[in-house]
């Protein structure tokens, strides 16, 4: 009887739950109406080099200040947003935000830094997407040279020919492409060469266990040199410790990011992760193979 019961329970909150997620539906009423006014923010994380801690670049991270939830991670609303179709809107807003926040920074300060905007499938494989990003370019002023769109590897495994026909328009554009959480999904070493891409982010997981065993070590020496002979520049993600960036430092990685060198913060805080030297040419050439 209680297996009954719990059967029809499970039944009926199946049929009656049959609405959206409540904030799957305020995410679309922020997306619509003032996405500002509503806590949806762009966060900045500073992208560094290795050998003397300098900002060159900088990632934009969504951000959801909930009005009542409080503090909202991407984990919490970045599934949600792709499940709901949302993704779209939102990765609009937040590229067009992170354009003209970066154009901004470098009106004030001389500094044209590097920007990497994260791109999930859905979004990168809408056909309106090349035009998306190239409006929010003109819009702002944001050199398409000094732009780089991350997808994750994971992207790829279905060798997906629209996500593969997106990038090769991106770069014709004149943007480059970041493969993002390198070494967390099944992507082959072998099929990298196959992917329109300029740069390499090396996961943090495999980051936080460089420093614990030899062997990851050695394996990250042949990954820079597979990365080196596919011409794509590497950046290590999630560095917390001295070790850790010393240890990438000596292996001769270029590029880090994380929490060693600076955490993710509004584009206000971001001046003040800059040494003030004025910087006339994108500090980061993109890179062609
Ligand atoms: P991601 O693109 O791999 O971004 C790096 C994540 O690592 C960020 O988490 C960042 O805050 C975090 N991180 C940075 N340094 C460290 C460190 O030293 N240690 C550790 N443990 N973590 C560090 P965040 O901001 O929570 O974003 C999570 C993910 O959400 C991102 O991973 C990205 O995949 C996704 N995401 C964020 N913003 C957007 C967006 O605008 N569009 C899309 N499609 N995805 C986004
Ligand atoms: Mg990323
Ligand atoms: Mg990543
Ligand atoms: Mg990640």
């Amino acid at each position: 009887a209680l297996y009954q019961a719990k059967a029809a329970g499970r039944a009926r909150s199946v049929l009656d739950d049959s609405g959206p997620d409540p904030l799957a539906t305020e995410l679309a009423a922020a997306l619509a109406g003032d996405p500002v006014a509503a806590g949806l923010q762009v966060h900045y994380q500073g992208i560094v080099t290795l050998a003397d801690g300098a900002v060159v670049g900088v990632e934009a991270l969504a951000r959801w200040a909930h009005p009542t939830l409080g503090p909202l991670s991407p984990a919490r609303f970045i599934p949600l947003a792709e499940q709901t179709g949302l993704i779209g809107a939102l990765g609009a807003h937040v590229l067009r935000t992170a354009c003209a926040d970066l154009a901004d920074l470098h009106a004030r300060t001389g500094r044209r830094l590097l920007l990497t905007v994260n791109v999930s499938g859905h979004q990168l494989c809408d056909p309106d997407f090349p035009d998306l990003v190239g409006a929010a370019l003109a819009g702002t002023g944001w050199p398409a040279g000094s732009t780089v769109i991350e997808v994750t590897e994971n992207l790829f495994e279905a060798e997906s020919p629209a996500a593969v026909a997106a990038l090769d328009t991106l770069r014709e554009q004149g943007l480059s492409v970041a493969i993002d959480d390198f070494g967390t999904g099944y992507s082959s070493l072998a099929r990298l060469d196959t992917l329109p891409a300029d740069f390499l982010k090396l996961d943090h997981s495999f980051v936080s266990a460089l420093t614990t065993s030899s062997k990851r070590a050695r394996l990250m020496r042949s990954i820079m040199a597979l990365s080196d002979a596919l011409g794509l520049q590497l950046i290590a993600e999630g560095v917390e410790t001295p070790a850790q960036a010393d240890l990438l430092r000596s292996l001769g990685c270029l590029y880090a990011q994380g929490y060693h060198f600076s955490r993710p913060v509004p584009i206000a805080e971001v001046e003040a992760l800059l040494d003030g030297a004025a910087d006339p040419v994108p500090a980061v050439p993109p890179v062609r193979r």
